[in-house]
């Protein structure tokens, strides 16, 4: 069975884009989930791909994204002399 690439297997969004095919027609995909940034190779083992086998260690939530600091912190404008 061919596998589905609609769900975004780090943060379960369905905003999963093909932003690059294979040269040899067919042989893979690289895919970009424009809500988290996660990006993978359709060839890659399914620990990757498949939402169901992606470790929840490193999972996140969409809303999360908000709250996420920035990195690195951008310290504050030094104030002229
Ligand atoms: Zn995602």
């Amino acid at each position: 069975m061919a596998k589905d690439f609609s769900v975004c297997p780090r943060c379960g969004s369905h905003t999963l884009k093909i932003v690059f095919k294979s040269p040899v027609k067919g042989a893979w995909e690289v895919y970009n989930c424009t809500t988290c940034g996660f990006t993978f190779r359709s060839s890659e083992p399914d620990y990757m791909t498949d939402p169901e086998k992606f470790d929840p260690t490193f999972k996140i939530k969409p809303e999360d994204l908000q709250k996420a600091p920035m990195m690195p912190a951008i310290p504050p404008l030094r104030k002229r002399q």
